[in-house]
């Protein structure tokens, strides 16, 4: 068993103009395309072939072409499915109440991490992480996210946001935070409860 590129539920154009068409080809065609190749050729003949890619990421030592290509591959799935042309209205129900709780508003939430997205020096992610009951938000660089050992912010990820300049540069060049604030009105924001309920 082998992992496999996922398929898009949307077209590479559907998420025009927040995100171009040509960003999504290469993005989903050649980088995560890449990672899945690089992590399956890493994996092969290691103790860690078999397990599913939350178990690889979790395990206590892991040689670097998994950290960044497990990474890779697990972080772009996500990045995928949290997104969705035109978006979606606000979070609600209990995901909602447990914002409010935690961060004061959706609001209030949107800021933290979009200035997490912001501060992120070089290349790497921010994310809005399930740790126990509680929600948080922080960044990671590179491919590592908070699943991983050596993660400043520990939990499970329910909100993502690729920060790599390969996720923006085509369409806003150096102006990261346009495309910070794009992001969010393409959110799924069923994707990210389900998450948040699991
Ligand atoms: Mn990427």
């Amino acid at each position: 068993m082998s992992f496999e590129l996922p398929k898009l539920t949307y077209a590479y154009d559907a998420l025009e103009p927040l995100i171009d068409a040509r960003t999504m080809e290469i993005h989903h065609g050649k980088h995560h395309a890449a990672y899945t190749a690089n992590l399956n050729a890493a994996i092969t003949g290691t103790i860690l072939e078999g397990k599913d890619i939350e178990q690889i990421l979790k395990s206590n030592e892991i040689a670097p072409a998994i950290r960044n290509n497990g990474g890779g591959y697990f972080n772009h799935n996500l990045y995928w499915e949290l997104l969705a042309p035109g978006g979606s209205p606000e979070p609600e129900g209990d995901l909602k109440k447990a914002i409010i709780n935690d961060f004061g508003s959706v609001d209030a939430l949107k800021e933290l991490f979009t200035k997490a997205a912001i501060t992120r020096f070089g290349s790497g992610w921010a994310w809005l992480v399930k740790q126990n009951d509680k929600l948080v938000v922080g960044s990671t660089p590179n491919q590592d996210n908070p699943l991983m050992n050596v993660s400043e912010v520990k939990g499970q990820p329910i909100l993502a946001i690729d920060v790599w300049e390969h996720a923006y540069y085509l369409n806003y060049q150096n102006r990261r935070p346009d495309y910070a604030g794009a992001f969010w009105k393409l959110i799924n924001w069923d994707v990210v409860s389900g998450y948040f309920h699991e």
